[in-house]
């Protein structure tokens, strides 16, 4: 007779499934977190249901005992399922998925009591440069000294240093306060007809099984106070609610008029969490005390108890789309959860994508419309700025009727939000005697001057160094120019043209985390800011009453590169940033400097017919049969060593099967030709939407060697390419 045993997935991706023998007395159910040996170490894995993952027998005299189970959280069928489908779908190990689903050690160790440290406010008597930099890093944060350590970044020894001095201070943390619990009927809005009639939609919804939904309403139309409706309903029958955002910056706003509708603030899950509290918040949404969780999209596949509702706000947002590990998009993957979880979706956007708007064509998805701006607020008046007939000063980039709008606004007293989408000062540094460029050694990529940080800056790996003083080519000094505008740049325009007016550069670089979001949120609102310069992070939530003017300092920028998305993600963009404007009762006019008025995209956005324009970009699509009518997959070769990274890509095109409906083209170096030091080739494959493109790229890669410093990535519909 075979002994009990059960199967098991590791979070590690090298291995696949692997069986153990259960100690006698112990049961184990498929979906409970198990301790099992590894060689000499004891390692975490999730127990499977052994007809799902089929593995080579082992016979009973070779099988290792299984150490524990785990009393932690269980990982639900639903949950198991929508693993599967991710690993599956997205060509990805299930460990990989796993180790999102078992983020880390916090999820299965109680540790309840936790020692932080935080700032006295006191100054050491003896100052070290690092203990300044530290000191100032760390105002207003708390967490262990690892944490902090990390985020001063100066050793752990530098905060001891701090602690003896009396400038940091311990503080018991306990890890099992009770939360919050969000009252459905705290402060519930009035709202008008329109959306009260989406809001009884979404509220029936709620409780009647897997509903897809598209929220579409224009910025401003109250999508939030409408879902709100569906949360509060989902709150009553006693179910766990999930709210994804694009950006983790967007958390703080959110959690304030969550505050004003429920009486208090959500179980908030990011990236930027402490680990006292991202622990408390797991156990929270695992034992289904978290009611209500609002986060970045690694939310997505945390365990929760009893989820009844998922809201994916600014569905539209590239943001959704992971680009490394398992390159999934929250997006579509919030779907496929719901389904498995047979609960409805709210897919909320006043831009869709494409994909999005195709699922309610065909009749997959139900769409919930909300026509008009609230309050009787209107859409602000947009028109376009020629810069062939209305240029710049030279080395400016503010046309002379933009800066004359800027001009009324600062005069009575409006704010004024310039979107440009670049971050740092100058995009390339250029020597101007011998023509050398700044590249990063690592990346096909200028390095990007920022001078707020004194720096050049690689944006695709981190790399930084000092500003130059001379060129390292031909060492010239007094011959490096910068060239063309970013955000920092343009800050120093308008303050050049008004001396007086308060500017604020809000980017990546200067909001990284959600305090600083609500501190910029504090500032706009306290009107300690007249002129805000803009990457897309403020180009969408924010509401600013007094905010009446925008320039889109380049909308030619987008349509660069011939993406399949640039269209579209432009139109997204610049209907979203403009949103921003004339959102109280002040109406607000929004001026977009372009070389190309006529340009499909920005005629569409001027003229306010949204519809015509989705039309002819989908008609493109189809006839091209790119998605949604089509499918893509991108398989991309890299190593450190170019000739091998090259090789392998050849070999895998050389071994492509012919299957029809499927066609690969490439390898060619991919559009980051070299990333983080590793050469990158492109092999690019098309399929109808009917064949299973997944299976096909298995088999066909599975018949291809390659040496184990080559890595090979298949990206499944890729968002950009
Ligand atoms: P959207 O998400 O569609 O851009 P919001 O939900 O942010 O719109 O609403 C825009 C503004 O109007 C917000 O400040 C919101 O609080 C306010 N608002 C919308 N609907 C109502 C309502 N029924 N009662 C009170 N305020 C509302
Ligand atoms: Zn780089």
């Amino acid at each position: 007779m075979a002994l009990p045993r059960v199967r098991i997935v590791t979070l590690n991706a090298a291995l696949g499934p692997l069986d153990y023998r259960v100690p006698d007395g112990t049961a184990v159910e498929p979906g409970q977190v198990v301790v099992a040996p590894l060689g000499p170490r004891p390692m975490i894995g999730v127990a499977w249901e052994p007809e799902r993952l089929p593995t080579e027998e082992v016979g009973d005299n070779r099988l290792r005992y299984l150490s524990s189970v785990l009393p932690g959280p269980r990982i639900a069928p639903a949950l198991r399922r929508l693993c599967e489908w991710t690993a599956d779908y997205y060509l990805s190990p299930l460990p990989a998925v796993l180790r999102m689903v078992l983020p880390s050690s916090y999820a299965l160790h109680d540790q309840r009591q936790l020692t932080e440290y935080r700032p006295t406010g006191l100054v050491p008597p003896r100052l070290t440069p690092q203990r300044t930099v530290a000191l100032e890093r760390l105002e207003g944060r708390q967490g262990t000294i690892r944490e902090l350590a990390a985020h001063a970044e100066v050793s752990d020894a530098v905060l001891r240093g701090l602690v003896n001095a009396g400038a940091l201070e311990a503080v018991q943390v306990d890890g099992d306060r009770p939360l919050d619990c969000p009252d459905p009927d705290f402060g519930p809005p009035q709202l008008n007809s329109d959306q009260q009639a989406a809001a009884d939609s979404l509220v029936q919804a709620v409780g009647r099984g897997f509903d897809p939904v598209l929220l579409d309403g224009v910025t401003g139309s109250g999508k939030t106070e409408v879902y709100f409706e569906a949360i509060a309903a989902c709150v009553r029958q006693g179910r766990q609610a999930l709210v994804l955002l694009p950006e983790i910056a967007l958390t703080e706003p959110f959690l304030r008029r969550f505050e004003a509708r429920f009486g208090c603030a959500p179980t908030a899950w990011h990236s930027d969490l402490r680990s006292s509290l991202r622990r408390r918040s797991y156990r929270a949404i695992a034992s289904g005390e978290a009611k209500v969780v609002v986060g970045a999209r690694s939310a997505l596949f945390l365990p929760y108890a009893d989820l009844g509702l998922i809201v994916v706000d600014e569905a539209h947002e590239p943001s959704f789309k992971q680009e490394d590990g398992v390159q999934y998009h929250a997006r579509d993957v919030a779907v496929m959860r719901g389904r498995f979880e047979d609960i409805p979706v709210v897919l909320s956007s006043a831009t869709p994508a494409i994909e999005t708007r195709h699922m309610v064509e065909l009749g997959r998805y139900r769409e919930v419309k909300l026509p008009s701006r609230f309050a009787g607020a209107r859409l602000p008046d947009m028109r376009t700025v020629n810069l062939t007939q209305d240029p710049p000063p030279r080395g400016r980039w503010l046309a002379p009727s933009l800066v004359a709008e800027l001009e009324q606004n600062l005069a009575s007293g409006e704010q004024s939000l310039l979107f440009l989408n670049r971050r740092g000062f100058a995009p390339l540094t250029l020597c101007r005697t011998c023509g050398h460029r700044f590249q990063c050694p690592n990346c096909t990529a200028w390095m990007v001057e920022h001078r707020l940080m004194h720096r050049l800056a690689c944006h695709h790996c981190g790399h930084v160094m000092p500003p130059p003083k001379q060129c390292p080519e031909c060492g010239d000094e007094d011959s490096l120019v910068a060239c063309g505008p970013g955000v920092e740049r343009i800050a120093d325009e308008v303050q050049a043209l008004f001396p007086q007016a308060r500017t604020a550069v809000v980017t990546s670089d200067t909001i990284w985390s959600p305090a600083r979001a609500a501190d910029f949120v504090a500032q706009m609102e306290g009107g300690a800011i007249d002129v805000v310069i803009g990457t897309q992070l403020v180009t969408k939530g924010y509401h600013f009453p007094n905010l009446t003017l925008v320039g889109v300092v380049d909308a030619d920028l987008g349509l660069q590169g011939g993406d399949l998305r640039a269209a579209e993600r432009s139109f997204q963009q610049i209907a979203q940033v403009a949103g921003r404007a004339g959102r109280g009762e002040k109406p607000g006019r929004v001026l977009v400097q372009t070389h190309d008025p006529d340009a499909p995209v920005i005629a569409a956005l001027v003229s306010g017919d949204a519809e015509s324009f989705y039309a002819a970009e989908t008609e493109a699509r189809h006839e091209a049969a790119m998605p949604p009518f089509g499918r893509l997959a991108a398989i991309i070769v890299s190593s450190e060593d170019k000739e091998e990274a090259d090789a392998t890509a050849r070999r895998i095109g050389r071994a492509a099967p012919e299957v029809e409906g499927m066609a690969v083209f490439g390898p060619a170096p991919a559009p980051l030709a070299m990333l983080r030091g590793r050469h990158r080739f492109r092999l690019l494959v098309h399929a109808a939407r009917s064949l299973d493109v997944q299976d096909v790229i298995r088999d066909w890669l599975a018949g291809v060697e390659w040496n184990s410093k080559v890595r090979v990535a298949v990206d499944v519909d890729p968002y950009s390419f």
